[in-house]
């Protein structure tokens, strides 16, 4: 059976919004934010948690280890 993620963790501290994640899930998991941040930014966020595959490319590729998926 294919892994599914219980939840992914979006560090608003450590995240700069590149969307680097977004771009790079194969699956379509995340999304940009319709709201700015108090930093002027456009953080991710999950627009469908089922659609994750827990292969942790967005972990991978994130210059700064913002975003975490915590799986089942
Ligand atoms: S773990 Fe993979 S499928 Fe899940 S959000 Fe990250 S890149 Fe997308
Ligand atoms: S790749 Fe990392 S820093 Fe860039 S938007 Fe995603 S979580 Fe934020």
């Amino acid at each position: 059976m294919a892994r599914k993620a219980k939840r992914i963790v979006i560090d608003s501290k450590l995240c700069k919004g590149c969307h680097i994640c977004i771009s790079i899930c194969p699956h379509g998991v995340l999304k940009i934010s319709d709201e700015v941040d108090n930093r002027g930014f456009f953080l991710p966020e999950v627009d469908d948690i089922d659609a994750c595959r827990v292969c942790r490319l967005c972990e991978m590729e994130c210059p700064d280890f913002a975003i975490s998926v915590v799986s089942e």
